[in-house]
């Protein structure tokens, strides 16, 4: 299909737009499968994400071009960091192959959330496709703790392994993602703070969240980040760091004796809605303004249906003028029920 370029936008059309609450789009995160191979309880539980559960089918999914074609409109919109993510990214067939396309977009920082486990086999080639960095998520190095929380019995060895593989490529810095669920691993907490403090990899403990609504949040199985903070710091004290930039998700402390840092993600107890400049397309191709949002803008009709980049463009800026979302600062335990889109099918 021959269709204008981006460069054939004229200048004076506005491209760093702010929605109604004043905040720009920057970073997008790209869920590139809705299918994974762990069954975290916290996320896909097993009942059910089970046998008969009805994953997307190929065809629904956009393809490399499509999701490479996206990319470029929000680069041109503003967007400067692109995550992949899903389910798990790396059960994605060849997705080097998409690492390599969106690595050729001139400014953008690519990086990938996983659950480690494909990492041991596959982290040379996404280093060698143009991917910089990855963040793993890892919520007990006791096996018998994580197998409880995968519920797929997949030992934390072999995470580590995909770690030190992903190391090794020079994947780096690497960041590792904790969960916190109260009853299930808070006395996961120091032993991974002390492992990752030697390993050099910055560790970071998310509140357990209200994403979707399989899980049975309730705010009693929260561990809070203060008091993840207290429990890590009667240990070994910590002090409080400055973000790296505004917007940034995770909250940084520093060890006093210069061995390394850590963050929390707090999204429960502390929201940090007002600086939220994060876009979510879905593996279908939806977009979402909100990671609680229950509807989403289909995209992949404007793609499929011959749209000029023109078009989308303006179709994504309308969408992102409009949002006003700040779900986080207004949860409730009634928000909490909502029917909100899952946590796997939209990428954390
Ligand atoms: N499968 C990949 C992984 O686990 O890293 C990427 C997708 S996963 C949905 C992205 C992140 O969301 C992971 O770090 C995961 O631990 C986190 N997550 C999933 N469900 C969550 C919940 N209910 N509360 C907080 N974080 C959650
Ligand atoms: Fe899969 Fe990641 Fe969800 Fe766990 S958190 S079930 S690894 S998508
Ligand atoms: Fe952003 Fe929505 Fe999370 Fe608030 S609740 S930080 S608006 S994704």
């Amino acid at each position: 299909m021959n269709e204008p370029r981006l460069s054939a936008i004229p200048a004076q059309v506005p491209t760093h737009s702010r929605d109604r609450l004043g905040r720009p789009l920057r970073d997008l995160r790209i869920s590139v499968t809705d299918r994974c191979n762990f069954r975290c309880v916290y996320c896909m539980p097993k009942e059910v994400f089970g046998k008969d559960y009805q994953f997307l089918e190929r065809k629904e999914l956009l393809t490399f071009e499509e999701i490479t074609r996206l990319a470029r409109i929000f680069r041109e919109l503003g967007i400067e960091k692109i995550r992949l993510t899903g389910g798990e990214p790396l059960v994605r067939r060849n997705l080097e192959q998409l690492i390599a396309m969106l690595a050729a977009i001139p400014g953008l920082d690519l990086t990938l959330t996983t659950n480690g486990s494909l990492l041991k086999q596959k982290a040379r080639a996404l280093k060698e496709a143009g991917l910089k960095r990855v963040t793993v998520s890892l919520d007990s190095l006791d096996d018998e703790v994580f197998m409880r929380m995968n519920d797929v019995d997949f030992p934390a060895t072999r995470v580590l392994d995909g770690i030190e593989a992903a190391a090794a490529a020079g994947l780096a810095p690497i960041k590792i993602n904790m969960v916190v669920k109260r009853g299930l691993n808070e006395h996961s907490i120091l032993p991974m703070a002390r492992f990752f403090r030697k390993q050099g990899h910055i560790l970071r403990f998310i509140e357990y969240m209200d994403v979707g609504h399989t899980n049975g949040w309730r705010m009693d199985d929260v561990v809070t980040a203060r008091e993840i903070i207290a429990m890590i710091d009667a240990e070994t004290p910590l002090e409080p760091a400055d973000a790296n930039y505004r917007g940034e998700v995770a909250e940084r402390w520093r060890y006093k004796d210069g061995s390394g840092e850590i963050g929390v993600i707090a999204s429960v107890t502390q929201a940090f809605c007002r600086d939220c400049t994060r876009a979510r397309l879905s593996t279908e191709g939806k977009l979402y303004t909100c990671l609680f949002a229950t509807n989403g803008h289909d995209l992949r009709v404007l793609l499929r249906n011959g749209a000029p980049d023109r078009e989308i463009h303006d179709a994504i800026t309308a969408i992102w003028d409009r949002r006003s979302d700040r779900y986080s600062e207004i949860r409730t335990a009634q928000t909490a029920k909502l029917q909100k889109i899952e946590m796997s099918y939209i990428g954390g």
